[in-house]
């Protein structure tokens, strides 16, 4: 083990540790941070915030910054949706929105006294997926060293591969197995992240989604990791037609300055709550729900979203990220380089593909060295910068990265 690094600073792009050494934050301290490092604008906005209201209970009280927040989100999220519900990272977003989905047909159920509806309790995920750590996001994600300790408590999940051209069929099938059973189907689109940056095409995708939701299975969108630009448009789910019921967003909803989660749902699964019967009531809800001063993070956020410059630098990444990638094909020793917007991930041929594998720990060192930092996912490499960086900061990662590899 490698003693940690003491950072005592940040700004931009860069993290500065306490003998003044700088390190190029190639990978957005793992994928929260947008616009860069201590943004002034983002910092003024806390301070105000933190001045005018800092926190209070909301139950029975609100405030302008979660209202605000949650009006512009309504109307940028890919989908047709009507709430907001505030939770406090990505974990417990699709935490949330697992319970909503599973209490959604609940709720029908005990409203059903006649026709004996089906129990839909099971889940629908991809193999290799990553949804956090709490109990139901634990459950959707892959069985894996991360998990090995409660293989038994985890809830019945259904894992289906990541569809391509040629297994759609296959997939079709295995849903049909289980397709009045299964509440909702979770899913990373188009970018598995923490299962080492696996990326898949839209048009499969698309058809996937449109036959799921045939089936009436909720669609949950999990845009932890891919909300807020990281796929190249704004959301990945823009990429296809078929809309997910419910979405969920975290890591740069507030410009990764401080931790918050929202679930966004439409009006359909809003409507199987509104009810005179208490128990349907969704019990859920945070000390820290909608806090204002992460609120209000998340608006400054959005208002250097609506400058256009990020949205710009995101287009100029993701260009140079494709000229970079074709380069890096010709380095013996690597494989299977791709790109998906700011995201540029390849595979390093050596060694066995799992997250206790050592060889991100060298890499580490090396490009920390060098002044770079990124921290691979076993045998994934991968960059998933600020949009604040440089054309000359990103030059330099790609420069360390030959130099490394
Ligand atoms: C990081 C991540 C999570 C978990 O978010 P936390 O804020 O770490 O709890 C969930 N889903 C995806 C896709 C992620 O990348």
């Amino acid at each position: 083990m490698v003693d940690p690094i003491a950072i005592t600073k940040a700004k931009g792009s860069y993290l500065i540790d306490e003998n003044g050494k700088q390190y190029l934050d190639a990978i957005s301290s793992w994928w929260v941070n947008v616009h860069g490092h201590a943004h002034p604008y983002i910092a003024e906005k806390i301070y105000e915030q933190a001045q005018q209201l800092e926190h209070i209970i909301f139950a029975g009280f609100t405030h302008e910054p979660a209202v605000t927040l949650a009006e512009r989100l309504i109307k940028i999220l890919p989908g047709n949706f009507s709430k907001i519900f505030y939770s406090d990272d990505g974990s417990t977003s699709n935490e949330v929105a697992i319970k909503m989905a599973i209490q959604y047909w609940w709720n029908q159920k005990s409203s059903d006294t006649k026709t004996n509806l089906p129990s839909r309790d099971k889940l629908l995920a991809f193999k290799n997926a990553y949804h956090g750590d709490t109990f139901g996001a634990m459950s959707v994600s892959e069985r894996s060293v991360f998990t090995l300790a409660f293989h038994d408590l985890l809830l019945e999940v259904v894992f289906i591969d990541v569809p391509d051209e040629n297994n759609l069929h296959q997939l079709k099938q295995e849903i049909d197995k289980h397709a009045d059973s299964v509440a909702a189907f979770i899913y990373e689109p188009l970018v598995q992240g923490a299962g080492g940056m696996k990326m898949y095409a839209p048009a499969c995708m698309d058809a996937l989604l449109q036959y799921i939701r045939q089936k009436n299975i909720i669609c949950i969108a999990d845009e932890v990791m891919t909300g807020f630009g990281r796929t190249g448009k704004m959301f990945a789910s823009e990429y296809m037609e078929t809309k997910p019921d419910i979405i969920c967003c975290s890591k740069g909803l507030t410009g990764g300055t401080m931790a918050l989660g929202v679930t966004a749902c439409t009006e359909k699964i809003y409507n199987a709550y509104l009810d005179d019967d208490g128990r349907k009531t969704f019990f859920h809800g945070h000390s820290f729900t909608a806090n204002p001063i992460a609120c209000a993070a998340s608006n400054a956020s959005l208002d250097l979203f609506e400058q256009n410059i990020a949205l710009k630098k995101i287009e100029y990444i993701s260009e140079r990220n494709e000229a970079f990638a074709i380069q890096l094909k010709q380095i013996k020793g690597i494989k299977d380089v791709r790109v998906r917007g700011t995201i540029l991930a390849f595979e390093i041929e050596k060694g066995k593909d799992e997250y206790l594998n050592t060889i991100g720990n060298t890499i580490t060192t090396k490009a920390l060295s060098k002044g770079v930092y990124i921290r691979p996912l076993g045998n994934t490499v991968y960059i998933m910068p600020p949009y604040c960086i440089t054309e000359e900061e990103l030059e330099t990662i790609y420069a360390i990265l030959q130099e490394v590899f």
